[in-house]
């Protein structure tokens, strides 16, 4: 049993918000372990010094978080070879020598939340609609592809975004106009919304479903609230729905790994307890 401190942590900015101390410690807590998570509010022109203390302070690592994801990598010693395709981490481990390893590890989260909800899930059962061409939707596509998506359509209100996104990946990604949403849910085996719409304090997502099928498993990256307005539609009309709490839960699982030598499960306590805070 580990029974040196660790210490971890999120940088943000703002900070306040995030539900990765909730997550962390209650792992800490349920494991029996011996250490904490904190809030680590930095500034933007602070985050070189920032994240150079981490080495100083004798942290483990942290999570990073908007609007830091992209910045925070030129401060790596080593990137991981996904984290480099999605140009942006989320963790940072630090290694005994003291270097600093970033990872990404969002469409980890986000594939793990499908197969909890969807068992059979497989990435290659039919076309798969993304919404949105923003940070989460790049995660997300790369874990699809990876997962051997054979064809996505890719919509976003700013179309230019989905062209330089798609032109990465090939035959595989087609962009569709975003005035076309409605009719790019024809034959779909799975819809996924990636932009801000639907999030508390927004306004929801303007598409129509008829043409969608009632098997297409619909997910929302959002999970405040957990049931987005486009979730609540698609959930009445009888398709399969999975919200943006599963992802956010298993995204921390493999950096509490690498911090505190346990893999983390997301149990029903977790879950419980994160609501909560929501
Ligand atoms: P982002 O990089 O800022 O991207 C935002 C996206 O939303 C862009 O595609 C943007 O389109 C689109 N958008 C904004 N306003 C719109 C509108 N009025 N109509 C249509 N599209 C609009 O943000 P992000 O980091 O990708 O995050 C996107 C969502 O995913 C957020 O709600 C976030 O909370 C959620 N998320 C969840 C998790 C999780 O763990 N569950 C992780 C990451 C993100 P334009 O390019 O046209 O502006």
């Amino acid at each position: 049993m580990q029974n040196q401190f660790i210490m971890a942590g999120v940088m943000g900015w703002p900070v306040a918000h995030s539900r990765s101390p909730a997550i962390h410690n209650h792992w800490i807590q349920h494991y029996g372990l011996t250490g904490a998570y904190g809030l680590f509010p930095v500034k933007p022109q602070e985050l070189e010094t920032a994240i150079r203390g981490l080495q100083a302070l004798g942290l483990a690592g942290c999570n990073i978080t908007i609007p830091h994801k992209v910045e925070a990598m030129k401060f790596m010693d080593w990137v991981d070879p996904l984290a480099q395709r999605m140009g942006a981490i989320n963790t940072i481990v630090r290694q005994p020598d003291g270097a600093l390893h970033g990872f990404n590890n969002d469409g980890f989260g986000y594939i793990q939340s499908l197969r909890e909800e969807q068992p059979t899930w497989r990435a290659d059962t039919g076309p798969i609609v993304i919404l949105g061409a923003g940070g989460a939707s790049r995660a997300i596509l790369l874990s699809l592809m990876d997962e051997g998506a054979t064809e996505v359509r890719l919509l976003n209100r700013t179309r230019s975004k989905a062209d330089a996104l798609a032109e990465e990946f090939g035959s595989g990604v087609t962009v569709v106009d975003w005035s076309e949403r409605q009719n790019a849910l024809s034959g779909a085996a799975l819809l996924i919304n990636t932009t801000s719409q639907g999030m508390h304090g927004q306004s929801s997502l303007d598409i129509d479903l008829a043409q969608l099928p009632i098997s297409a498993v619909v997910s929302d990256a959002i999970y405040i609230p957990l049931e987005t307005p486009l979730l609540a539609r698609a959930r009445l009309r009888g398709n399969p729905t999975v919200n943006g709490l599963g992802m956010l839960l298993h995204q921390a699982r493999p950096a509490f790994q690498a911090w505190f030598g346990v893999m983390p499960e997301v149990t029903p306590a977790l879950r419980q307890a994160i609501i909560a805070t929501l």
